[in-house]
């Protein structure tokens, strides 16, 4: 029943109106002055009050002001009620905020109809409120649980909709999780600028929508980072998802007239035991996902216990690689090359080892990875060069004959803006002559920015430094594609000189590749040549110079030293070739 309250020191005139409110289905309270009003209001919250102005102790104004001051109290309709009917006393309630204005003598149906009046309006005004409060709650519950920039689901999200898939198909059923993240995106939005990003990024997420089936969450995590719900651990089902996804992120993208190509890696991991352990999930297919970043990238990789362990070791080489330097772990082997018209030893390749103190010797081909990932690669090799000019230096000084060493440089390590003031402060200090310098580079190394790798490959060349491209043929670049760096020397990749005489395709392509160098003035140098066999081929084919296990392995800078001494050559092999 609506609750009015009566405030009104007249007596009569209060009785008056507590009877018609009675006889209108009100409950009606009476209070005989404005500080009884006041106690009354704030304990029971009436739907209404009508005041008198004019009482002692307290005056209408006085209640008024105290109501609205009072949160609980603040918005509850009030109608003063005055026999004063004085413009200045209107404006003075209306200013305090009344609601409404009776001048007695007042009829009982002018009382009823400002009373019903006032309701309604009080009615709607609380029906906009629930209706902006709802509002506003569906937006902090979007804010929460929502990615604004792809409307995707996000992290929140993405746990509470696990927690519900597991309720639903009950215990024992299994679900997956799928991170699929954008591969090279930092260096991709460098070059775009924010704005850019942001629209890739929702066209990623609308692609990857359409992958994924509607039972099925998809949120994003981070910038370029998704996670889907997959409640299927079929994994030919769930390989033929991730290829569709990388399908759809493979066709070039349109940004502001430019065509961006965009690859991700994904890893896919499945809930194991109850299957309630979401954070155990993304944390395998993180692994998963870190496997098939290692890998290159645009692929998937499926978790499995194994990866884990290679993972947990990886972590360990990571934090002990960072003091092998410091530690003097480190050293340089150097692998001999030699030229096919003479047999002589004509320069050398510096190889760099890790005496791991508990794992004995660590490949380079498993800890370079690690050190270009985390940054070591650049005290790294800068201590290579240092180390491998000071031997070349030494040999000199022993009175050696002349010998080139070739130094192996990164990725990470030829984007080092001061690499070039590097080597020439190294130079400058060992007092080593360039051309006894020689870098090697890999095409993967270079195409990352042509027009910059060029300029430098320049400026080494104009220092008289030697540039060779190693590994040929591991790449996807084409020799011509490749003829606008400034090379002086090409490495035949050790894939396509094993076996070159028994697999025709290896064959034709390292004949190709000789003829090809040639005609661009480049000498070639075969990795890898274990056999006389292979030997006998490249000499057949024209050439320059060999390196690999059949003349010699790796090994340290004296007995390199003392090959020198002694002359070793390869004549003897090719003497009967
Ligand atoms: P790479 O530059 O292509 O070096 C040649 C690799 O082939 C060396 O492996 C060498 O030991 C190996 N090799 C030479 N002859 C033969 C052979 O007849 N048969 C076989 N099976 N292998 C042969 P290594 O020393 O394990 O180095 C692997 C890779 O690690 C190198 O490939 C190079 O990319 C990288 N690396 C080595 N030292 C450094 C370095 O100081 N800095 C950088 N950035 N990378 C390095
Ligand atoms: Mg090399
Ligand atoms: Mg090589």
């Amino acid at each position: 029943m609506t609750k009015i309250l009566v405030i009104e020191d007249e007596e009569i005139v209060r009785a008056n109106i507590l009877e018609i409110l009675a006889s209108g289905e009100f409950e009606a309270i009476g209070a005989e002055n404005g500080r009884i009003g006041i106690e009354i209001a704030e304990n029971e919250i009436p739907d209404l009050v009508i005041c008198d102005i004019t009482m002692p102790e307290i005056d209408g104004y006085g209640v008024l002001e105290q109501l609205r001051q009072n949160p609980a109290t603040a918005t509850i309709p009030f109608i003063f009620l005055t026999a004063r009917a004085d413009r200045t006393d209107f404006r003075t309630g209306m200013n305090l905020g009344a609601d409404d204005y009776l001048t007695k003598p007042f009829r009982r149906q002018e009382l009823l109809t400002c009373i019903t009046a006032r309701l309604k309006k009080q009615a709607a005004y609380e029906q906009r409120s629930k209706r902006e409060l709802q509002q506003v709650e569906a937006q902090l519950n979007y804010s929460l649980y929502y990615d604004h920039l792809t409307k995707l689901p996000n992290q929140l999200l993405l746990r509470e909709r696990f927690g519900q898939n597991l309720k639903q198909s009950g215990p024992g059923a299994s679900h997956s999780i799928m991170l699929v993240d954008l591969d090279r995106f930092d260096e991709i939005v460098e070059a775009l600028g924010h704005k850019r990003r942001d629209l890739l990024v929702q066209e990623v997420a609308s692609r990857l929508t359409v992958a994924v089936n509607a039972r099925d969450t998809l949120a994003r995590l981070q910038t370029h980072k998704f996670a889907i719900i997959l409640s299927s651990r079929d994994s030919s089902k769930l390989e033929a998802i991730a290829q569709q996804i990388l399908k759809l992120l493979n066709r070039p993208f349109q940004s502001d007239g430019d065509e961006v190509c965009l690859a991700a890696s994904i890893g896919i991991a499945t809930t194991v035991g109850d299957g309630d352990d979401l954070d155990g999930t993304i944390k395998n297919a993180q692994i998963a996902l870190s496997r098939a970043k290692q890998l290159g990238g645009n692929q998937y990789q499926m978790y499995s216990p194994e990866l884990q362990r290679v993972s947990i070791d990886k972590l360990a080489l990571e934090s002990s690689l960072r003091y092998a330097l410091e530690r003097g772990e480190l050293l340089l082997q150097y692998q001999p090359q030699v030229g096919l018209s003479d047999g002589r030893i004509s320069s050398a390749e510096a190889l760099i080892r890790w005496r791991h103190p508990r794992r004995g010797m660590v490949s380079p081909l498993e800890f370079i990875p690690i050190a270009e990932a985390n940054g070591a690669i650049v005290p790294i090799g800068e201590w290579v060069l240092q180390t491998a000019c000071a031997q070349v230096q030494q040999w000199r000084a022993a009175g050696l004959p002349p010998l080139r060493v070739a130094v192996n440089i990164s990725a990470r390590q030829f984007q080092q803006s001061n690499l070039t003031d590097r080597l020439v402060a190294i130079l400058n200090n060992t007092g080593v002559p360039p051309e006894l310098l020689e870098l090697e580079l890999t095409e993967s190394t270079l195409v990352q920015n042509v027009a910059e790798a060029k300029q430098r490959l320049q400026e080494w060349k104009d220092l008289g430094l030697k540039i060779s491209l190693d590994d040929f043929g591991t790449g996807y670049s084409s020799l011509s594609y490749l003829r606008q760096f400034p090379f002086d020397i090409l490495k035949i990749d050790r894939s396509f000189v094993h076996d070159v005489n028994s697999d025709p395709k290896n064959a034709a392509l390292t004949k190709t590749i000789i003829s090809m160098a040639e005609s661009l003035n480049l000498k070639v140098v075969a990795e890898g040549v274990e056999t006389e066999a292979e030997l006998a081929f490249l000499y057949r084919h024209g050439c320059g110079a060999i390196q690999g296990y059949l003349f010699s392995r790796p090994i340290s800078a004296d007995d390199l030293a003392q090959m020198l001494c002694s002359d070793k050559r390869l004549s003897l092999v090719i003497g009967h070739l």
